[in-house]
């Protein structure tokens, strides 16, 4: 966590150092003394370092354009992570129209454009009138003449613009793939088609930006090879990994968790001695999380794995409510709580049920596999 902004959280993952440090590195032992060799160290890297934390203040200012459009468009963000050369708004749903996806997406781009126009024009008003006529006769010469502000400059304005131009190409998880999906939405009216399209699209240029690393490996261009091959593979690898979130949160708009959970469900009683609830209840039952009660009242819930933790010789002397978890310490979710978002919550905990509780009521439980079953049989169409 660095801190907030507007209301939303803002994250770092470690791989941001990562980047950062061999942005400021690459740039501090080979660009910046390539321009100007006559710069001392500590010139060199003091640009260098700021040359980097200004490129990830400009990658926080492309995401926060996403989060502010998207709150324009009641949806609420409550964080943005930043990771490698990229970032990710974090939002809370999905877009409700064709419109609102397509400004979500589109701002993030137009600001990096924005960006690289702003320090074009910076670069500019600090450089010398003839430098562009400079660059054309002696390249080296014209770029050793920039003070370190226009050299800052002059880097990261055509970095925001390589950022704007990626993020634009058409596939998901890129901007661009949601820009696809926003048009394919409006046009064919079946949101669920056109995520996958844009999904298939996304994975469609990431393996075509690996194909692109190995010819430059064979090549013999090493650098380019390698650096190519690893944006490819973090693309496909995040392509993959919220390609199935993305489709569940779709095909799971509209539903709640009272719409998922299971509500034909055994209880133990809290007095019942522990061998008798093993043999009467627990082995002639599929059920693994069940609630305990005392006189009608919830208390908490046991499963197989609570018992697991007493030696068998000790069972005898114990009751059930002696080896259940307190429902104070359990994780409970909401009837109401929408569909999405308890997907993402059960993929977060244990693989056991999680009871669903209406004020004090157990209504129901619900396990991430419950979720699958209910689509398979309602909305069959996950599969790609
Ligand atoms: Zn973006």
């Amino acid at each position: 966590m660095l801190g907030r902004l507007f209301g939303i959280e803002i994250r770092l993952d470690l791989s941001v150092l990562v980047i950062f440090v061999l942005v400021a590195v690459s740039l501090a032992s080979s660009l910046f003394p390539t321009w100007h060799p006559d710069w001392g160290p500590l010139l060199t890297w003091v640009s260098a370092l700021a040359a980097a934390f200004i490129f990830f203040v400009s990658l926080l200012l492309h995401e926060l354009s996403h989060s502010l459009m998207a709150k324009r468009q009641g949806i609420e963000v409550p964080r943005i992570t930043l990771f490698l050369f990229g970032g990710m708004a974090e939002m809370s749903a999905e877009p409700k129209t064709p419109r609102a996806e397509f400004l979500v997406a589109i701002v993030g781009p137009l600001a990096s454009f924005a960006l690289a126009v702003a320090f074009a024009l910076l670069a500019s008003m600090l450089t010398p009138d003839d430098f562009m006529d400079r660059v054309v006769e002696d390249r080296e010469g014209a770029f050793s003449a920039l003070g370190p502000l226009a050299t800052v400059c002059v880097w990261l304005a055509p970095v925001n613009l390589v950022l704007a131009v990626f993020n634009l190409v058409p596939g998901f998880p890129l901007d661009g793939g949601r820009v696809l999906r926003a048009f394919l939405w409006w046009w064919t009216g079946d949101l669920l088609k056109a995520t996958r399209l844009a999904a298939m699209s996304g994975r469609v240029f990431a393996g075509a930006l690996m194909a692109f690393g190995i010819v430059n490996l064979i090549w013999g261009r090493a650098l380019e090879g390698i650096w190519y091959l690893v944006i490819g593979w973090f693309l496909s690898h995040i392509a993959a990994a919220s390609y199935q979130q993305m489709l569940l949160r779709v095909a799971l708009r509209g539903l709640v968790v009272g719409d998922l959970m299971r509500t034909h469900f055994e209880s133990a009683e809290a007095s019942t001695p522990l061998d008798g609830f093993i043999e009467r209840q627990l082995l002639r039952s599929a059920q693994s999380l069940w609630p305990v009660l005392a006189h009608g009242a919830l208390v908490g819930f046991v499963s197989q794995s609570d018992i697991a933790r007493h030696a068998e010789s000790e069972r005898a002397r114990l009751t059930v409510r002696d080896v259940m978890r307190p429902l104070a310490e359990m994780r409970v979710l909401s009837p109401t709580l929408a569909g999405p978002d308890a997907f993402e919550q059960l993929a977060a905990m244990a693989d056991e049920p999680v009871p669903v509780l209406d004020g004090p009521a157990l209504v129901g439980l619900l396990h991430a596999s419950d979720i699958f079953r209910f689509l398979s049989l309602h909305r069959m169409r996950l599969a790609p």
